[in-house]
Formats: structure tokens, sequence, C-alpha cells
């Protein structure tokens, strides 16, 4: 598992970074140091790579030479991106590729309304509140998070409806 976070390399034309809901956050320092730099970079965040794949494969092979790909997110975007890069003649030389732990999964508590990274599951223990939580395959993408509901509000809900 490759868990070293993203590297910025000096001196490249143009960065390239390709990120999912698990990868966007991590590369943030990345994005931060490129603009620092004055760097030139076009950032695409997909839900999956498998959905944005033809798209992702045209715009890699757009890119000219001296292009460096940065790819951060799920096991499904780093190996179906690392395999669209190859096609689109990168080299490893010419891109990194940061693995997000998928044991982990972001929630958001509805209970303190906070996110936090919880072992993946069905349910998990709030690390701010301390409630357990029922994890729902609910993804928000404005909180970049999965709803989790204590067992009680879902009920609650259940009757009410
Ligand atoms: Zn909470």
């Amino acid at each position: 598992m490759e868990q070293t976070p993203l590297v910025y390399m000096k001196g490249k034309r143009k960065y390239l970074i390709i990120t999912d809901h698990a990868g966007a956050l991590p590369a943030l320092p990345l994005i931060q140091k490129l603009v620092e730099h004055n760097c030139l970079f076009e950032w695409r965040t997909v839900s999956t790579f498998t959905d944005a794949a033809p798209y992702l494969i045209d715009w890699l092979s757009s890119q000219t030479i001296g292009s460096y790909l940065y790819l951060a997110g799920t096991r499904e975007l780093i190996e179906k991106g690392r395999e669209a890069a190859y096609e689109a003649g990168y080299s490893d030389d010419e891109l990194q590729a940061y693995l997000v732990d998928d044991a982990n999964t972001r929630i958001f508590c509805v209970v303190c309304e906070q996110t936090a990274f919880v072992p993946s599951g069905i349910q998990a223990k709030c690390p701010h509140c301390d409630t357990l939580l029922s994890i729902t395959d609910h993804f928000s993408p404005r909180l970049q998070a999965y709803l989790a509901y204590t067992p009680i509000s879902i009920e609650t809900k259940a009757v009410t409806r």
C-alpha cells in the first residue's frame, strides 16, 4: 500500500491532478504548494475513475510532454488511473500515486455535525461525541463524507414517515 503523501516535484512544465472523493483532501497540501510556487496545474475530481475514463484518457493524451501526473484516491482510481496514464504515454517517472487507506471511511456525524475518519464498516463510534453511529451508503459530495446516524434517529425517521 502506498502511504507516501504526494511530493511536490520541482520544475515540471505542467501538473495534472486526478482525485476522487477519498483523494481530494489528501491532495490539498500539494495543491497549496503548486499555488505557492506559481505552477501551472489542472485538477480533476471524479466520482469514480471508470465513469470518467474516456474523458480522462483523452485529457491525458492531449497534454504535451513535460506534464507530471498525480493520482490520489481509492484503489480503483489508482489502478485504473495508472493504466490510463500508461496508455496515454506516461511512465513511472512522470507520475505519482497516493492510495488513500480504504480501511477508513470519512463520515459525517449527524449528532455533533462533524466529519471524522473511522474504520470502514456498518457501525462506528464518532470520535468527537462518542455516539455509536450507523454508517449509511449515502455519500454527500458537499460534505465529502458518508452520512452516519444514530440507530435511534433512523428508527424515529421510519416512524414519523
Ligand atoms: Zn459526533
